[in-house]
């Protein structure tokens, strides 16, 4: 959806600033924070209409609001979807979009390696409603392929995934899902709507945490459905009204003006990653170096064709142990300790206590997560400044 005024090539830069804004009769040059739970008619009949669809206005925050819309729209142009869904967190948006798909009987497949309450979703939740799920080694296509069912209906992914940053060939597990009737759920949330396109790669529905990089500046959680107008009509629109995990608008306000400036953010980190990355190759307590934009990734070359940039976050090695790890993480003087990413502020975490803290230490290492592993997400700073704290901290 977009601004009917506006030329229709456009750069997400030009859109990001200009799409999906809904000005008032005020003019206002900058969007306006429609902080209302409900809509008043002009008549009974304006309202019995509205209620039955057969005009456009709004009726009550739960299904939608002006600022969220905004929001809505503005994703949507960005990502290049026909329809977006906003809602109050990624987990919720992840949650809908998998639930909306499937009934009890059904099979859904995923990648294991995943953000931590995604697989609590999938492993845990879905059982427990009569949908049963496969957790799969996402690299192996032949994996996937083994796992489906006649009852299977979804498949979800995460790319780059949670910590390793292993990357899933998109277009390949599109195509199978495709083959046996089942729908591609694909969480962007480590490539950013920036530097990967699943919908152009054969996913039909993208989700989004926007408490990531689309905020990026750690204010407030949000998150995003994305898909075709159908999709969304079908699947997630009812269940959303209904359930109610609404963006709040204020919400919706903060990520609507961050969007403004996301290509700008994501743009910086991912350089001043890639220069990390580099300079980190050369040290020699660091081990296993993981950084998508790097021609040592065990996927570079599904990466040069699926991605367009490398994104933000590093994962390496430093030493050989939990208490190597720990020795740097509380050596760092800029770079902060949080389990958070996609910040302004670079932020570090050691995944095996943290996010991966429910593994067994067999489980953790099958998924790569050793011990001595830490997740970085670059953030604004000068990469200067980085580089000499990381420096400092690893000779600790
Ligand atoms: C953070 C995150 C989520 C969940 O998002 P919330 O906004 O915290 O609910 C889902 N997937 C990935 C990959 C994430 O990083």
């Amino acid at each position: 959806m977009s601004d009917a005024r506006l030329p229709n090539k456009l750069h997400a830069e030009t859109r990001l600033v200009h799409d999906g804004i809904l000005r008032s009769q005020f003019g206002e040059t900058s969007e306006a924070m429609f902080l209302t739970q409900g809509h008043v008619y002009d008549s009974a009949e304006q309202c019995e209409n509205r209620f039955l669809g057969k005009n456009d206005g709004f009726i009550y925050a739960r299904f939608s609001n002006p600022t969220v819309q905004m929001f809505e729209q503005r994703m949507a142009a960005l990502e290049g979807a026909e329809a977006a869904r906003a809602t109050a967190s990624g987990m919720a948006a992840v949650t809908a979009a998998v639930m909306g798909l499937v009934r009890a009987g059904d099979h859904v497949v995923a990648a294991r390696a995943l953000f931590g309450s995604c697989r609590y979703v999938v492993e845990e939740h879905l059982p427990r409603y009569g949908v049963e799920s496969t957790l799969v080694d996402g690299l192996d296509l032949a994996a996937w392929k083994a796992a489906i069912r006649p009852n299977t209906k979804v498949f979800f992914l995460e790319s780059p995934s949670n910590p390793t940053l292993d990357v899933i060939d998109i277009r390949a597990v599109a195509a199978l899902a495709k083959s046996v009737g089942a729908a591609l759920v694909v969480d962007n949330v480590f490539a950013t709507p920036l530097w990967q396109k699943p919908l152009e790669l054969g996913a039909d529905c993208v989700v989004y945490s926007a408490t990531k990089h689309i905020d990026g500046q750690g204010r407030c959680l949000g998150g995003a459905i994305l898909a075709s107008a159908e999709f969304i009509e079908k699947n997630v629109h009812t269940l959303l009204r209904q359930t109610g995990p609404a963006m709040s608008p204020f919400n919706a306000w903060v990520l609507l003006k961050a969007l403004e400036t996301l290509p700008l953010r994501v743009r910086r980190q991912t350089e001043t990653a890639s220069a990390i990355a580099d300079w980190l190759a050369t040290q020699a307590r660091v081990r296993n170096l993981r950084f998508p934009g790097r021609k040592d990734h065990p996927q570079a070359e599904l990466i040069a064709r699926q991605m367009l940039g490398p994104s933000s976050l590093i994962a390496f090695e430093v030493g050989t142990s939990k208490a190597d790890a720990f020795r740097f993480l509380n050596a760092l003087r800029i770079i902060r300790i949080s389990n958070n990413l996609g910040d302004a502020k670079s932020l570090a975490v050691h995944p095996a206590t943290t996010t991966h803290q429910r593994f067994t230490p067999e489980q953790r290492a099958d998924m790569g997560v050793g011990e001595a592993l830490v997740r970085l997400s670059v953030g604004l700073e000068h990469p200067d400044d980085l580089i000499a704290d990381i420096a400092q901290a690893l000779k600790a």
